[in-house]
């Protein structure tokens, strides 16, 4: 019986997602009597399992940070469903949710109360999610710091101004780890810190997956670091997802905003070709009828795309939102 039970669980862990994105939207009213609506997030599905690294690309303003907060529970849905281990993450205690599901923000200086030892803040996190605090905690911060490349004696006695950006955002995933999380949200972890050492913080998040399983959500505008560090991926325009797969759709896109994407990376070994013309438009304007990027797409259909909103087509190992792809 324990075994069958043992298996039924293993099974479990594999199918069921950690955490699930159900046709989430989220709309802010603002400007004087709420008059003006900003769809910031537009009928969002997406799944994070154990051990995984999702990204999430887009440009400033297709939101991302939105997405982030409704997952941490900062923001609430205006419709859909957050879910995680298939509970709706507004039913589930804040203390027992972020004991599993933690965040890491894009500045790490903002992240961390300039009057107080980080170290002392630390000890404030782990006592704020355990009843008593273990006599081990020496040990535990151990732990949390050796994942990220350091540890007690760099850290003692100092403030968050006396660490470089770098440092800093490793002490910000260190203090999520602290309560153990299965999954971390990351929105924009590198894109404040010094580029020489966004690959090291990045491969923190690759190693954590690796040696334990640990799922995470990391957040980005640039697609060569997204597709350096992602499993999967997800492109965002204007709040809705344009496509989405595994990190192949990120050298082999199918949806013309992921070409556009990728045709924007410099690469030495590029080959001039007239360039496709795609128009410039700002996420700001708003979508009203069809698709989200026709008016800057080079491959529309003029019978169709401006007025219809296309469905998702499945293409095996990646999902669309294309009407070049609806008909085949
Ligand atoms: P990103 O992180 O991709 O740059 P955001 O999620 O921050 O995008 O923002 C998405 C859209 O929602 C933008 O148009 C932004 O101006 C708007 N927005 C975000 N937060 C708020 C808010 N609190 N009130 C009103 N509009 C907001
Ligand atoms: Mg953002």
């Amino acid at each position: 019986m324990g075994c069958v039970l043992a298996l039924f669980k293993e099974v479990n862990l594999v199918d069921e997602a950690l955490l699930e994105l159900d046709s989430v939207s989220k709309i802010f009213t603002t400007g004087l009597l709420g008059g003006t609506r900003i769809k910031a997030v537009d009928n969002v599905s997406m799944k994070v399992y154990k051990g995984e690294i999702l990204g999430i690309l887009g440009e400033s303003g297709s939101g991302k940070s939105t997405i982030a907060k409704l997952i941490l529970k900062i923001l609430k849905p205006t419709s859909g469903k957050i879910l995680y281990r298939g509970r709706d993450v507004w039913s589930i205690d804040n203390k027992v949710y972020y004991r599993r599901v933690q965040g890491v923000f894009q500045d790490p200086y903002a992240s961390f109360n300039p009057r107080r030892r980080v170290l002392d803040i630390f000890v404030d996190t782990m006592r704020n999610y355990y009843a008593e605090l273990t006599s081990k905690i020496t040990e535990e911060l151990e732990r949390a710091l050796s994942k990220v490349g350091m540890n007690v004696k760099d850290v003692i006695g100092k403030y968050s101004h006396e660490f470089s950006g770098g440092q800093l955002q490793r002490l910000s995933i260190a203090r999520a780890l602290l309560v153990k999380p299965e999954a971390i949200v990351a929105d924009e972890p590198v894109s404040m810190v010094d580029a020489s050492t966004r690959i090291d913080i990045l491969n923190i998040f690759i190693d954590l997956k690796e040696e334990e399983g640990l799922a995470s959500i990391i957040i980005g505008h640039d697609l060569g670091l997204a597709s350096y560090v992602s499993d999967r991926v997800v492109v965002l325009y204007k709040g809705q997802v344009v496509e989405q797969g595994t990190v192949n759709i990120l050298r082999d896109p199918a949806h013309p905003y992921t070409k556009m994407l990728l045709e924007a990376v410099p690469r030495i070994d590029y080959k001039w070709t007239t360039p496709l013309r795609y128009q410039v438009e700002s996420v700001q304007t708003r979508h009203t009828t069809g698709c989200v990027f026709v008016n800057r797409c080079p491959f529309r259909l003029e019978d169709k795309c401006a007025k219809l909103e296309p469905h998702v087509v499945n293409l095996g190992d990646s999902q669309v939102k294309c009407w070049l792809y609806a008909e085949k």
